[in-house]
């Protein structure tokens, strides 16, 4: 089977009506993209930034350093979209593992949170990665985003890192598309707040499920319970992909749901069109949607919205592999 998918690194794309799909790939360093792009990625979706940084809590990267990873990342992917996730750091990816421990880290001090308490760590950040976007198309994405303050602030520092380049002559993109991680599910019940200040959104799953549920996603002892189907997580994937579309912005999935082939005709009924997962599950994925026919998916999808019983959810979905 192994040998038939690499067969299918050229075929675009799309569903058996015709709609095409993008596969776009999630990586942590600079050194994935050659994987990314063997696998067929039509560019990266998630650069998880905060994989420089970890381990190097008394030694941050400089901007420099910052820039260079961002650029071969940009290089490398020759052209593609690159989206450059802002530092997410804290909770399950501390940047010292003997910093002191909040009791309820995941609910702590992380991600955008962290960045806007520390301003200058940011605006570096965001330096280096408005430098890199000189040099191809690269898109901004700032995690765990859940009030109007946080992506004002996150938008205004944007502008002000764009100032401070300007001052120096130091070109960047101005277009530069800004997106927000919809994975807290106060953010996915407040879309219109995100959709008229953000260009795109993508939908953390890892996140929103452990939110959503009440489960950490990395204690063993609750992960029985983690559950992508359960009701009130495919109402709020499906509610954020659909008031993203209906604002005319790209809404991408980019937790592991994306990679996992039993979900992907399920995200597709949903209206889901750019999913972005580990390179080694794209060609499963894109098999997967060339097999699939909308026509029948999107009604049997609906069907699953409305189940609110687990059994049948489950057995819908079931149906839906058959189809
Ligand atoms: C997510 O939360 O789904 C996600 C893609 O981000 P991370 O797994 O890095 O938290
Ligand atoms: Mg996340």
């Amino acid at each position: 089977a192994r040998k038939k998918l690499s067969k299918l690194k050229k075929t675009p794309a799309v569903t058996k009506d015709g709609t095409a799909i993008t596969l776009l790939a999630n990586i942590e360093l600079p050194d994935d993209c050659p994987a990314a792009l063997e696998a067929g990625a039509s560019g990266v979706g998630l650069f998880r930034s905060e994989f420089l940084f970890m381990g190097r809590a008394s030694d941050i990267p400089s901007e420099d350093e910052q820039f260079e990873q961002y650029r071969r990342a940009v290089a490398a992917m020759k052209g593609r979209i690159v989206t450059i996730r802002t530092l997410d750091i804290g909770a399950d990816k501390p940047l010292d593992q003997s910093e002191h421990t909040a009791l309820n880290p995941a609910l702590g001090l992380r991600a955008i949170r962290y960045c806007l308490s520390e301003p200058q760590i940011f605006l570096t950040q965001l330096r280096a990665i408005l430098r890199a976007s000189a040099f191809g198309k690269v898109r901004i994405l700032i995690p765990m985003l859940a009030h109007a303050f946080e992506i004002d602030q996150s938008l205004a520092m944007i502008e002000q890192a764009k100032a401070q380049l300007r001052e120096l002559d130091i070109k960047y993109d101005p277009e530069v598309q800004v997106g927000a991680m919809i994975e807290i599910p106060a953010a996915a019940l407040a879309l219109p707040m995100f959709v008229k200040r953000m260009d795109f959104l993508s939908i953390g799953t890892n996140d929103l499920i452990q939110y959503t549920l009440a489960i950490d996603r990395v204690d063993y002892e609750v992960a029985h319970l983690y559950n992508p189907l359960h009701p009130a997580v495919l109402q709020l994937i499906a509610m954020t992909i659909a008031a993203g579309h209906k604002a005319g912005i790209d809404v991408g999935v980019c937790g592991e749901m994306a990679g996992d082939t039993k979900l992907t005709r399920l995200l597709l009924g949903m209206g889901l069109r750019e999913f972005s997962m580990h390179p080694a599950q794209l060609l499963s994925v894109k098999q997967e949607i060339l097999n699939s026919d909308l026509e029948t998916v999107v009604p049997q999808t609906r069907k699953i919205l409305r189940a609110m019983e687990p059994a049948a959810i489950a057995e819908a979905v079931q149906a839906l592999q058959t189809m």
